[in-house]
């Protein structure tokens, strides 16, 4: 082999990787969405079923024509953002995405028009592969303002809610720290210092957490105003745009339903004596009495040296997948085979780790820094069950059929790791790795389903508040966020006292047009969870169950997905499954004691 087994390939993406030719094909995307718009603005509202399969298969097929060059382009860049083709190339393809966009922006406002006023259209047996999409876009239509209330909010928007948002990531990324390490008085940026807390030193953790939340407690006035004027700003739209809760936009945007959450998160309170029981047994695995705040995503101590090589890693993660599925093993490792990886660690690379979709490939292209930690298997395994999803999922759907929402896009990913975990399990060699191995999947569904969890209730929390008429300072959205987390963590957990402060440094709570967004990470990890329990039961006849469902994209809502599953997801006992997954999991861990 003489190519570089860790470097992607990525001219399959493109017809030609001249950065002469691609600029010209990129110029010309946005030429045909302008065309586009010439022969379609304004004329929407008039189309019966036909024009409109017409319009949606022809917007379709542009999506799969400039996908490709579009991706090259940025992949190129996130690769290595050094490299001055890679610069210039990224940069047209963001700047001629953009016009593209804005030139298609019309399509879907008139869409939202002419469904509100002939809803019938949705179910046309015409339009029978779009339904589900048509259905999203029905939903949120009446909720729309018209063209120029919708322009003037983006344009306000601008300098008024979104300027919170560059303020608060701003400050945190010029804050620096003052921190003693190794005898030595160091001044770390924020993104640096952050890195401490899982530091195997118990010590440096702890004054790691202290130092930073101190300072960022000491502009509490800074946070509570941020935090509380997109509160109310969100409080205002949604009576503007006609929602009836808080969280209705959320609910739409992420295509489920008020009692799906209701009876995940009934759930989530139901179990938080499960996650206490993980807990004090970190604790004694930790050799402590009790966890502190931040020993809770810590490295067990003594924690054995596991390190794979690249080929070692790909035989782990393909054998994984193989014994759920022949096929899907395959598929993994032709991602190996077709270098659609890019695992090499280099300067001037994206940090971090995604798959992307290659919608037109009926493939992806992984990213990823591999330096042969455990961890590193895992990120592996995680980003092949998102190719596996695109593989199944481009394979069964039009582009439209195929935008993930956040409750199911984690569903190939996480299962993937289940059964790498598995797989590791097996060939174990001692109780240490065993532990190293449990800790690593069980903090992780910990922290996506129960310490995701106090967000989503804290968040809920300040809305009731400002329902009341109380006002939010800094102290008073504190106390909301530490009763949000004992709900959850109970006495199972030592907080230091400036822990209270911990939601000033949540970007997410700062984005506008952002609100409620916890959940979803909640309900995809349980879900997946509850997934892996059926597969257990159901062994061999689970696994078509699972590809239909990874095969179905976006066509389908989570409720749909569920009840082809032969499930209500708006049941506890759906949700149930996951916990029991979880508990199985803790149980083994248990008995290493
Ligand atoms: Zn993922």
């Amino acid at each position: 082999m003489t190519k570089d087994e860790m470097i992607w390939d990525l001219s399959p993406l493109v017809e030609s990787t001249s950065p002469a030719l691609i600029q010209k094909k990129l110029e010309s995307m946005v030429a045909e969405a302008e065309k586009i718009r010439d022969t379609y603005h304004g004329k929407i509202g008039g189309f019966g079923a036909k024009s409109l399969l017409k319009l949606l298969e022809m917007k379709d097929v542009f999506t799969l024509k400039f996908d490709e060059v579009t991706m090259y382009c940025l992949l190129m860049y996130s690769a290595d953002s050094t490299d001055d083709v890679a610069k210039q190339l990224n940069e047209a393809a963001r700047r001629t995405s953009m016009r593209a966009a804005e030139a298609l922006a019309f399509i879907n406002i008139e869409l939202g028009k002419l469904l509100a006023e002939n809803p019938s259209l949705v179910t046309d047996p015409v339009l029978v592969e779009y339904k589900h999409y048509l259905e999203r876009i029905l939903r949120r239509a009446p909720h729309m303002l018209s063209e120029t209330e919708e322009r003037l909010i983006i344009v306000k928007d601008k300098n008024g809610i979104k300027a919170w948002q560059m303020l608060q990531s701003d400050w945190l990324s010029t804050r620096t720290f003052d921190i003693e390490i190794e005898g030595e008085t160091k001044t770390l940026p924020y993104g640096e210092i952050i890195g401490l807390y899982e530091s195997p030193d118990h010590d440096l953790r702890e004054r790691s957490n202290q130092v930073v939340y101190e300072n960022l407690g000491k502009d509490e006035i800074i946070w509570a105003t941020a935090i509380r004027t997109v509160c109310e700003d969100h409080l205002q739209m949604s009576k503007l745009r006609k929602y009836p809760t808080p969280m209705t936009q959320s609910l739409i945007a992420n295509d489920v339903d008020k009692q799906t959450i209701n009876s995940l998160m009934r759930t989530i309170e139901k179990n938080v004596d499960l996650y206490q029981r993980y807990l004090r047994l970190k604790a004694k695995l930790m050799g402590v009495d009790k966890l502190a705040n931040y020993d809770l995503v810590a490295p067990l101590p003594d924690a054995p040296e596991m390190n794979y090589g690249w080929m070692e890693a790909r035989k782990e993660v393909v054998d994984a997948y193989m014994d759920f599925d022949e096929k899907i093993g395959k598929w993994v490792d032709e991602m190996f085979e077709k270098r659609h990886i890019d695992g090499k660690v280099r300067k001037g690379k994206e940090s971090g780790a995604f798959c992307a979709d290659w919608l037109a490939g009926k493939s992806a292209y992984i990213l990823q820094s591999f330096n042969g930690k455990m961890g590193d298997v895992y990120t592996l395994a995680h980003e092949q069950g998102h190719a596996v999803h695109a593989y199944l999922g481009s394979r069964a759907q039009k582009p439209s059929n195929y935008e993930i929402g956040s409750c199911i896009a984690e569903t190939g990913s996480t299962f993937g790791e289940l059964l790498l975990t598995e797989q590791l399990l097996s060939k174990v060699k001692t109780k240490k790795e065993k532990q190293a191995i449990l800790a690593k999947i069980l903090d992780e569904f910990g922290m996506a389903t129960f310490q995701v969890s106090a967000r989503v209730l804290f968040e809920q929390s300040m809305y009731e508040a400002m329902e009341r008429g109380e006002f939010l300072d800094g102290e008073a959205v504190a106390k909301l966020w530490v009763a949000a987390r004992d709900k959850i963590y109970g006495d199972s957990v030592d907080w230091l006292d400036v822990m209270k402060w911990e939601w000033t440094m949540k970007p997410h709570y700062y984005m506008a047009n952002y609100r409620f967004y916890n959940y979803p990470y909640v309900l995809a990890q349980l879900f997946v969870f509850t997934l892996y329990q059926l597969y257990k039961e159901q062994g061999d006849s689970f696994v078509p169950k699972l590809k239909r469902l990874l095969a179905a994209g976006s066509s389908k809502s989570p409720r749909e997905l569920g009840a082809e599953l032969g499930f209500d997801i708006t049941d506890e006992n759906f949700w149930e499954k996951g916990m029991k997954q979880a508990e199985e999991l803790i149980d083994i861990l248990e008995k290493t004691l």
